[in-house]
């Protein structure tokens, strides 16, 4: 998370097909509970598939945006579908969003 500074991983299997993902809060709550955080395997902490919530690369921004303020999460994993499961090809978080909302009104001198 530092070193790529996001705030929300997702994790992988060894097709690159999403199997779960870890935030700021997972790891917070992690670190206040007893357990040895350098023991722990994330597979513990994250939040699994299939409660994941994903878009795909022609998914609206729109519906995207309703699912970050429905399920009150940072960000979106965008996948594709494989014959082994879901694969990561990017992301779609709050910034991403503000971003674009930034640029539309830039340009349209809203
Ligand atoms: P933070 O922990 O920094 O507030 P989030 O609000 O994104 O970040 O995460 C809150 C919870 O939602 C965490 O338990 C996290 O695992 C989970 N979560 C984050 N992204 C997703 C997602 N795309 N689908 C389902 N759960 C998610």
């Amino acid at each position: 998370m530092f070193l790529e500074d996001v705030g929300t991983l997702f994790i992988i299997d060894e097709n690159s097909c999403l199997t779960g993902v870890v935030s700021r809060k997972d790891l917070l709550r992690a670190a206040i509970g007893k357990q040895d955080l350098n023991a722990l395997p994330v597979h513990i902490i994250m939040t699994r598939m299939p409660n994941v919530t994903v878009c795909r690369r022609e998914d609206s921004l729109i519906d995207v945006a309703k699912h970050l303020i429905n399920k009150q999460i940072d960000g979106l994993p965008v996948v594709k579908d494989t014959d082994k499961g879901l694969e990561v090809i990017g992301r779609v978080t709050k910034t991403t969003i503000t971003k674009v909302f930034v640029e539309l009104i830039t340009e349209n001198h809203i």
